[in-house]
């Protein structure tokens, strides 16, 4: 390793946070520094090219290296780097992005508000929830509930509308108001099909409902398909139910779509899929491709309305952020949306989803495979201890640690979550031979774990 490459780590180590680690942990293992990204390709620092199926973090949904998103955001930096959309300003590119996610989402959701990622993008959310609802006079309407293994970003708030223990510990959330009812994950649940799946999980909203009393309660939130807990897919109706139940409720349904939008699961959102217009639609990642941060809340007409008409209109309603509706980001997002439709990029992931899906099907054969699931280019391979019982590995053994090295080391990246399920999500720019080398490289890993002794002793 040069010189220059081990005072990169010294720095690292000494001043720079990472998000989501442990920070002695990071400070004895070091950082891998990327430096370059072609495609589905990524090189690092020490020369290594690996296959990234993970996207980055779920984000580069068009892959790296796209020339047209640099010219875009180059060409918005020499004309504007900077537009506020404080008193009254704004920008060509924002303003020509709010009106086309406006065309391409859900019927309904006609208002955005950009932010600068999914975290204030459901912060956002809560702030004009509460205020809606006060500007309604129904200032009791303030619970909110969401889903056990749900992940609504590390905000002050949303990490407690986030059900994932480290978001939680030594942080003093969850919040009072904030509530949790269990995630329709199929592979662990004892329901007899998924029309009792999704039967059950109507069950838990109404008994929370209840239990809180309707006139008490904000929103529901979910996302479409249960990313950072492990990639739970709910069966399809899943999501249409969850909707109605709401509706039925009286309650707001709020579609975390950060992960699932922009082509992951198949269509352009995972709502259109079944045919739901959630409330509030909450959006990042795949917007910007990861090229430049930026987020955005969507909500309903009536939403805006009835925040509009409950304010004085000599008084501000005091939500923004200096970035909201960035024009170089607005300018990388326009572009971005052009490479999924143009560009044919959104198709392309919707054909090698196919192989996918095939590739993930596959690999469930394997002893150390318990399930296997995905839908679009999301997918999941929860690894386990019994294959009959389903008993997770023991966490002393750190697998999810030794998972990320093997595949690393065999040129494949991918998400290794702690309670061993391994997450996949690559670009959708993916070929087929591509996607054939991601499972390939995942196999080796997986039968190279299997060699080891204290994994092997674990099966006996
Ligand atoms: N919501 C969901 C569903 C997410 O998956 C994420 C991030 O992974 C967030 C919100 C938070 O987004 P960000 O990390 O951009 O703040």
């Amino acid at each position: 390793m040069a010189q220059s490459n081990r005072s990169l780590l010294e720095m690292d180590r000494d001043h720079l946070i990472h998000p989501v680690t442990s920070f002695r942990a990071h400070e004895a293992r070091g950082a891998t520094i990327l430096q370059s990204g072609k495609g589905m390709w990524l090189t690092d620092i020490d020369g290594n090219h690996v296959l990234d199926a993970f996207a980055g973090l779920w984000c580069v949904n068009v892959g790296y290296g796209h020339e047209s998103i640099v010219e875009a955001a180059a060409e918005q930096m020499r004309r504007l780097p900077y537009a506020t959309g404080y008193f009254h300003f704004g920008s060509e590119p924002a303003i020509r992005l709010a009106e086309r996610l406006v065309s391409l989402s859900p019927e309904g959701l006609d208002h955005v508000f950009f932010t600068l990622g999914g975290s204030d993008a459901v912060d956002s959310a809560i702030r004009y929830i509460v205020h809606y609802w006060n500007a309604l006079g129904q200032p009791s309407k303030k619970q909110c509930i969401a889903l056990e293994r749900g992940y609504h970003g590390s905000s002050t708030t949303g990490s407690g509308l986030t059900a994932l223990a480290n978001f939680h510990r030594n942080f003093d959330v969850p919040l009072k108001w904030q509530h949790h009812i269990p995630s329709p994950y199929g592979y662990r649940s004892d329901a007899a099909d998924d029309a009792a799946l999704i039967a059950e999980s109507v069950g838990h909203l109404k008994a929370k409902v209840a239990e809180l009393g309707a006139g008490n309660v904000a929103a529901f939130f979910c996302e479409p398909i249960q990313g950072s807990g492990g990639v739970i897919v709910p069966p399809v109706g899943w999501l249409k139910a969850m909707r109605d139940a709401c509706t039925e409720l009286g309650i707001l349904f709020v579609a975390d779509e950060v992960i699932t939008g922009f082509g992951r699961t198949g269509p352009l959102f995972a709502c259109e899929a079944e045919g739901v217009s959630p409330d509030m639609m909450t959006l990042a990642k795949g917007l910007t491709a990861g090229y430049a941060p930026m987020g955005a809340l969507l909500m309903s007409d009536e939403i805006y309305q009835g925040i509009a008409d409950g304010a004085s209109p000599d008084l501000a309603i005091g939500h923004g952020l200096t970035y909201s509706g960035h024009p170089v980001s607005a300018a990388v997002a326009l572009e971005v949306l052009r490479l999924y439709d143009e560009g044919g990029i959104l198709a392309n992931g919707q054909n090698t989803g196919k192989r996918f899906a095939a590739g993930l099907s596959a690999i469930a054969d394997h002893p150390l495979v318990g399930d296997t699931r995905g839908r679009g280019m999301l997918g999941a391979i929860e690894l386990v201890a019994d294959k009959g019982t389903k008993a997770r590995f023991d966490p002393s053994l750190k697998l999810a640690d030794r998972l990320f090295k093997g595949g690393y080391g065999n040129g494949v990246i991918f998400r290794a979550f702690a309670d061993n399920i391994i997450g996949l999500a690559p670009a959708l720019c993916c070929s087929d031979d591509e996607m054939d080398m991601i499972f390939e490289r995942i196999r080796t890993t997986l039968d190279a774990l299997l060699e080891e002794p204290d994994i092997r002793q674990t099966l006996a």
